[in-house]
């Protein structure tokens, strides 16, 4: 039988800490029938929709953001962690299960009116995300859609997404 995404998923148990199953999507990556894959169902829904810029979550955001930037003939934007980018940045905190996170984009990667699409590898509550599209809409850029390899919609990120009207597609759970 043909494999599916979900088939080159692994999930380690206790890691970063006991108790969460973390999905690693190193295994995907590193098949080359099982990254094709992945790319080509991320691009699935925009066929035709012009974009002009992939903003990717740090980090596995950059790995797949880059190769559907490639396909889709946009720039690529990297949203890093705070502290990372060299230039004037502007900068977005966002809640953690314990304390808060930063992300930064630089404040001259987008232009208003451009049309963005954002990647990462896996959406849990939507908080990275959220930050990724404000920080787009700050800019004044128009982010048409959110694209993730994974989904956890127990924790709400689709749902959260969805609510600020966001069109989100995961190729799975
Ligand atoms: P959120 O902000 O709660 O939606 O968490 C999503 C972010 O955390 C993404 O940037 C993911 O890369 C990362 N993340 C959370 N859980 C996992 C996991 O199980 N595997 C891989 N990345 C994860």
């Amino acid at each position: 039988m043909t494999p599916t995404i979900r088939d080159y998923i692994r999930t380690i148990p206790d890691f970063p800490h006991a108790g969460i199953m973390f999905r690693d999507v190193t295994t995907l990556f590193a098949d080359a029938r099982g990254f094709r894959m992945a790319v080509d169902q991320l691009l699935t829904p925009y066929a035709g929709i012009r974009f002009d810029k992939v903003v990717g979550l740090e980090a596995r955001g950059f790995i797949l953001g880059g190769a559907v930037a490639h396909q889709l003939s946009a720039g690529f934007v990297p949203a890093r962690k705070k502290g990372k980018l060299p230039g004037a940045v502007i900068s977005e905190a966002y809640q953690l299960e314990y304390g808060e996170a930063v992300i930064e984009i630089h404040d001259d990667a987008l232009k208003p009116g451009e049309r963005v699409l954002i990647v990462d590898d896996l959406l849990a509550t939507g908080g990275t995300a959220e930050a990724g599209i404000r920080l787009c809409q700050r800019l004044g850029a128009e982010v048409i859609g959110c694209a993730f390899v994974i989904d956890l919609p127990d924790l709400g990120g689709r749902a959260r997404l969805e609510g600020l009207g966001m069109a989100v597609h995961a190729l799975t759970h």
